[in-house]
């Protein structure tokens, strides 16, 4: 199957509108994400060292971690090494898998008011017992890079400039970065988690397609999905939207991550039907590191103008 990878570097090949994509059986385009977020990291370095040089202050992302699962450590350590990366500092908190949810809002509370901490992240999952949306809203909306608070959430559903949640708002970087015109087309997201299915269709309506959600309790999945003009998958079942449900053409995003390195979508069987595609890895994930280390930045911006 011959692909054509589209990066910043080639996004002269003309807009997507899903009215002149390619039809059935033409090769998908493959969204190369990590070249889109290597674009937008180095315009970041550039404005943190600028930020740096005018301020004295370092931008700083805490991360907290609760348990010992090795994907989420993983994570956290490469999200710790790319604000270095960027000329940021980084603080990791890992705390035991027994932590209670009052302990832990404790530790959230203490890095929301500590003035080096511009931003924090809590990884998710959390171990079960943990009250996430509790332990999340102790996070200080100023800080909160990762635009997992209520208060963000209701900003963000609302038009009105708190952070936005990473995967979601990545996702419409990839889409604007391909050329995907977005008003007026069906998007169809599959999954509706708080932080990346529900924002997710947010994000689009306010950019004018029209939102179907699906989720666990969904009939006809496969119907649905074939109406789509664009389609996201944030289920984390690997493989479960195949290929030959893809509308000829559809722009096809993946943020599943399930284990192997295999997404959510069929995504060989998809190539001859979709105009363009993620690949997993390398299609959602770095994307959304690149808007958690931005939104790190904005909002050491902030607090160094209310310093000030
Ligand atoms: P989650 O909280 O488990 O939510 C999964 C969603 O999928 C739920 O809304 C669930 O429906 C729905 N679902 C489950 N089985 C389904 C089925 N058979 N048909 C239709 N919908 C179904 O997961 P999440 O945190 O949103 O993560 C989803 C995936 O995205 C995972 O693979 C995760 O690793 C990945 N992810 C990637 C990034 C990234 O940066 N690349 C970031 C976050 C997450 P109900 O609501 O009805 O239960």
């Amino acid at each position: 199957m011959s692909t054509e990878k589209l990066s910043t570097g080639n996004l002269s090949t003309g807009n997507l509108s899903t009215g002149n994509l390619p039809s059935q059986n033409a090769p998908a385009r493959v969204i190369d994400g990590r070249a889109i977020a290597d674009a937008a990291l180095s315009d970041l370095s550039v404005r943190t060292r600028q930020f740096r040089d005018e301020t004295g202050h370092v931008p700083c992302l805490a991360a907290v971690i609760v348990g010992a699962d090795p994907a989420s450590k993983a994570y956290v350590r490469m999200k710790a090494n790319r604000s270095v990366a960027v000329g940021m500092t980084s603080r990791t908190v890992e705390l035991p898998v027994s932590t209670t949810t009052e302990e832990l809002v404790d530790v959230l509370r203490a890095l929301s008011e500590d003035p080096v901490v511009d931003g924090i992240l809590l990884q998710h999952p959390v171990p079960v017992h943990i009250d996430e949306r509790v332990a999340f809203d102790a996070i200080s909306a100023d800080k909160d890079v990762d635009g997992v608070t209520s208060a963000s959430f209701a900003a963000m559903a609302l038009n009105g400039g708190g952070f936005e949640s990473c995967t979601p708002s990545g996702i419409l970087r990839l889409l604007d970065a391909t050329g995907v015109e977005l008003a007026g087309k069906h998007a169809v997201v599959v999954g509706r988690s708080p932080i990346l299915g529900l924002p997710m269709g947010m994000l689009l309506l306010r950019r004018d397609a029209t939102v179907t959600y699906c989720h666990s309790r969904t009939v006809d999945l496969a119907a649905h999905v074939g109406t789509a003009d664009v389609v996201i998958a944030a289920v984390g079942v690997p493989e479960l939207i195949k290929g030959a449900w893809i509308k000829p053409g559809a722009v096809v995003i993946d943020a599943g991550y399930n284990e192997g390195n295999v997404g959510d979508v069929e995504y060989v069987a998809a190539l001859p039907h979709a105009g363009a595609i993620t690949p997993v890895p390398g299609g959602v994930g770095p994307m959304t590191v690149a808007v958690l280390l931005e939104q790190t930045l904005a909002a050491a911006v902030r607090a160094a103008a209310v310093r000030a």
